[in-house]
């Protein structure tokens, strides 16, 4: 997919108040530095279309990018727990799982983990609650330049055996890089064909 535009329009922590045209979204969703700002600018070809850590930004918010005046790219906060009762259970952000139950837009959610890092639980966890609420997902492992080509392959193995403990199958994935654009024609690719169909 070739992108002609990318514009930034609107952030809100209500899911009431994204916009209300039915054009298709895709929410990008991960721990804080995952890697997210610079994977959504590396894709749109934007130096700071979203904002990158260390300057402040609408981290909290649900933000809402219109692509080539024909889809919305969502860039979501990061997750982490709400603890919601004295026995500990824990759940996700409210506006965070208002915005996933009650987005009727939302085509698919991409989850990011970083590929150094072991399965963390908080991720596993939020794959398991979309796979419940069965909201399609693709997991992106991002900062794929951080590891030679050996390692990737058996960081990537070791995560999907981990996943088979949860999953039949292994959820639809992609691995990026913001520096080298890995990943990024594939990316695309896949939005493009969902969109096409
Ligand atoms: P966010 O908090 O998820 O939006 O993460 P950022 O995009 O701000 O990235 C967090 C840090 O990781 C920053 O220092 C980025 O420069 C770095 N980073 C993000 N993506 C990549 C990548 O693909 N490769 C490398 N080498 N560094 C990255």
């Amino acid at each position: 997919m070739h992108i002609k535009s990318a514009e930034f329009v609107m952030s809100n922590s209500d899911v009431a108040k994204c916009p209300k045209n039915k054009l298709p979204e895709y929410a990008f969703i991960g721990r804080s530095n995952v890697g997210k700002s610079s994977l959504i600018n590396m894709l749109m070809q934007r130096k700071s279309l979203a904002k990158t850590s260390g300057r402040p930004g609408k981290t909290q918010l649900i933000n809402h990018f219109l692509i080539n005046k024909n889809w919305y790219l969502v860039d979501l906060p990061g997750y982490g727990y709400a603890r919601v009762s004295k026995k500990a259970k824990k759940t996700f952000q409210k506006f965070i799982t208002n915005y996933f139950e009650k987005r009727k837009q939302l085509v698919s959610a991409f989850v990011l983990v970083d590929c150094r890092h072991e399965p963390q639980p908080i991720d596993l966890e939020f794959m398991q609650y979309l796979g419940e609420g069965q909201i399609p997902f693709s997991i992106i492992f991002t900062k794929g330049d951080k590891l030679k080509p050996n390692a990737l392959t058996r960081n990537i193995e070791a995560y999907k055996t981990k996943l088979l403990e949860q999953w039949e199958e292994i959820p639809n994935y992609f691995i990026t890089s913001s520096t080298n654009a890995m990943g990024r024609d594939e990316l695309l690719g896949y939005i493009g064909e969902i969109n096409q169909s």
